[in-house]
């Protein structure tokens, strides 16, 4: 996290971080998702072993949310990928999804949204909103940053959604940036910061 947050921090390597530290979340991510007994056939004997209940679908917000995708893609490579795109509508200026594409199955699934940095926590809510709308009843949030400000509002709004994150910080700024934070995630993971 130390190294993510550098200003110096390359383009390649912000990336690879984010990727990298997405990866080591998985375990905790998936600590508590339900599980099945199976019967397993070992060359010398029967013994019994474990699987998923329900399938996984992993849900990046885009666009920053991609970053974190083939971390937790590597440790669950069965999952199926989701995706959904929230902007801010000018009028009512709350942040509305204009891109939603879910496999069928989301409704039985555990579902997984990914998103780097959760800031006042709208976009995320409001996506959330979005998946429960389709049908998805088992969701659970990670980013790498989040603030209590976000904290506070996803808990607030949905209570039934555990959010994991390796960094708490401080406060948002007037900007609705975190501090200290990282800057803005999705300019520094796809290199489109302004020089
Ligand atoms: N989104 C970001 O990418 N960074 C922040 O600090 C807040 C929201």
């Amino acid at each position: 996290m130390a190294r993510l947050r550098q200003r110096e921090c390359t383009t390649s390597d912000f990336r690879r971080y984010v990727q990298e530290i997405a990866q080591l979340m998985v375990p905790a991510v998936t600590a508590n998702l339900l599980t099945l007994p199976i019967q397993v056939e070992t060359p010398m004997a029967m013994t019994t072993g474990r699987k998923l209940e329900r399938d996984i679908v992993l849900v990046p917000i885009l666009r920053a949310g991609l970053g974190m995708l083939e971390g937790f893609l590597r440790l669950l490579p069965e999952a199926s990928v989701a995706h959904i795109g929230m902007a801010r509508n000018e009028e009512t200026l709350q942040p509305e999804s204009y891109y939603f594409n879910a496999p069928i199955s989301i409704t039985d699934a555990d579902v997984l949204v990914l998103d780097p940095m959760l800031a006042t926590g709208g976009s995320a809510s409001a996506a959330i909103a979005e998946l429960k709308k389709h049908g998805a009843r088992h969701i659970h949030f990670a980013c790498l940053v989040a603030a209590p400000e976000g904290l506070e509002t996803l808990n607030s709004e949905h209570p039934d959604v555990p959010v994991h994150y390796p960094a708490l910080d401080e406060r948002l700024n007037e900007h609705g940036y975190i501090l200290p934070g990282l800057g803005d995630a999705g300019d520094r993971i796809f290199g489109t910061v302004q020089a």
